[in-house]
């Protein structure tokens, strides 16, 4: 508990404005997007790095359990506070420090939300190609916290190959600068890797510098409809035997259509899959592209090919797909969103047995993913009493699991939204990792005062 004397000196540091004390303020932090409920006593507002280190080194010496959060989009129940304890927000780390489009790169605060970025570099020749669905809420500091995805990895590659320099605050309380500010700085370790995607363990990142892109000169958009997923799984394959790598592209099928894109009134029948395609390139090599992804999609069965009339019609596509999960776990109470990652000569054998096992069960679910990289999302929902759905959710989710493991498949942590399925579904870890991350964790943050959740 933060008793009258750090609290004093927590003012001291950021001022009335940079303190929430107030039941309405506390309660709008007190949960993420894994709908896990715990209220902060307080929420800690900084605007430099300089009174990061401060905070951290307070917490550090009173042994403070603290939680970090960005915009709280995260499935995972990190960004909430500890039981009765505190919680930065980085919320007002809000800058875009420098775009130089001379050196290609960017220099945000954590607190940037993620859309902003490409929004700032519209009148510029160049973009940031990474975009989870959440970037109109999440900011940048929780994409690398997390090391989030976007739907154009196959191409573009992950955050990690953006991530050029990060400026780090660790127990007990210094400031760590790694990487740099150009394209290439391979001294030492990677140091930039390890903090990426360690969701606040080691640090409280405070600075951010990005790779940027040439700008693709045009971009076109496209659907499709199949009477089953074997038929879209091959036209992966084809147009990347023509040389056609598309920047997005998007499987979904006709339940998880019906629910998040209904106003596209596809009307699918319940075997039917939707193929939505992004290709980008040089205005005179598109045209082509399309014109050959077309023909493409009508050899391999496509029914109902429609490429976007103009650029409205495309962004109205990909912001329904940008919002399907919340369209998809929208009021109900408890949902279990699965990852897994599987070898692209599967995926066509997991979509079957996927229907056949869920087919069987009282569980509404809806499959989506991103077949250009072979990465797919289940969403499951149960009706009924809180333990009944617990234990049906768990029940499914395994032998989902047990599928995909059966096909070379990894699955990456579920997210359970609503609810705490416990270790019973977390996918068992190598013990060597596991020693090396504890030790990691024991260095950066000896006496485990960051994000104490696990
Ligand atoms: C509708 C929806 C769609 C989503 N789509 C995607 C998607 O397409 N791809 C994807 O990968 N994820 C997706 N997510 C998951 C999530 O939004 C992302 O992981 C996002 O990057 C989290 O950003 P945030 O700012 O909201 O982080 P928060 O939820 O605030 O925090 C997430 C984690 O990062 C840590 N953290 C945040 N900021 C910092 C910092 N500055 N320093 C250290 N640690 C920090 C927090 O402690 C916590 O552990 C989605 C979530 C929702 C709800």
């Amino acid at each position: 508990m933060v008793d009258q004397k750090l609290h004093k000196q927590f003012h001291q540091i950021l001022g009335p404005k940079g303190i929430l004390v107030a039941p309405q303020d506390l309660s709008h932090f007190s949960q993420d997007a894994s709908r896990i409920h715990s209220p902060p006593s307080v929420v800690l507002q900084p605007q430099t790095t300089s009174q990061v280190a401060k905070i951290i080194e307070l917490a550090h010496e009173h042994r403070l359990p603290i939680s970090i959060r960005g915009g709280g989009t995260g499935l995972d129940g990190d960004a909430v506070a500890p039981r009765d304890g505190l919680l930065v927000s980085l919320k007002k780390m809000n800058r875009i420090k420098e775009i130089s489009p001379e050196n290609t790169v960017a220099v945000v605060q954590p607190g940037v939300m993620t859309a902003r970025i490409n929004d700032q570099l519209r009148s510029s020749d160049l973009f940031y190609p990474i975009d989870p669905a959440s970037q109109g809420q999440g900011t940048i500091g929780g994409d690398v916290a997390t090391g989030a995805h976007g739907l154009r990895t196959a191409k573009y590659g992950s955050i990690y190959n953006y991530l050029l320099g990060l400026e780090v605050v660790t127990p007990p309380g210094e400031v760590i600068r790694c990487g740099a500010k150009t394209l290439k700085c391979a001294t030492g370790y990677h140091l930039t890797d390890l903090f990426a995607g360690s969701r606040g363990q080691f640090g409280v990142i405070t600075e951010i510098v990005l790779k940027l892109l040439p700008r693709p000169q045009a971009r076109a958009s496209l659907m499709a409809t199949f009477h089953e997923a074997a038929q879209a799984h091959r036209v992966r394959e084809v147009l990347m035997r023509e040389n056609i790598w598309p920047s997005r592209l998007e499987l979904l099928d006709s339940s998880a259509v019906e629910r998040g894109l209904s106003d596209l009134k596809l009307d699918l029948w319940p075997n039917q899959v939707l193929l939505l395609a992004e290709l980008d390139g040089s205005k005179s090599l598109l045209k082509d592209d399309v014109e050959m992804a077309v023909k493409i999609l009508a050899q391999e069965g496509g029914g109902r090919i429609q490429p976007a009339e103009d650029e409205r019609q495309a962004e109205l596509w990909w912001r329904l797909r940008g919002s399907l999960l919340s369209a998809l776990v929208g009021e109900t109470d408890m949902a279990l969103l699965l990852t897994f990652i599987l070898p692209g000569s599967k995926t066509a054998l997991f979509f079957e047995k996927l229907s056949s096992i869920c087919g069987t069960d009282p569980i509404t679910h809806y499959i989506y993913g991103h077949l250009a990289e072979g990465r797919w999302h289940a969403v499951l929902l149960a009706k009924g009493g809180e333990s009944a759905r617990t234990r049906d959710l768990t029940r499914l989710a395994r032998n989902i699991h047990k599928t995909a493991g059966s096909l070379g498949g990894r699955i990456l942590r579920p997210h359970a939204i609503g609810f705490d399925p416990g270790k019973s579904l977390q996918p068992s870890r190598d013990g060597g990792q596991e020693r090396l991350w504890s030790a990691l964790k024991s260095r950066f943050d000896p006496r485990g005062i960051l994000n104490p959740h696990e």
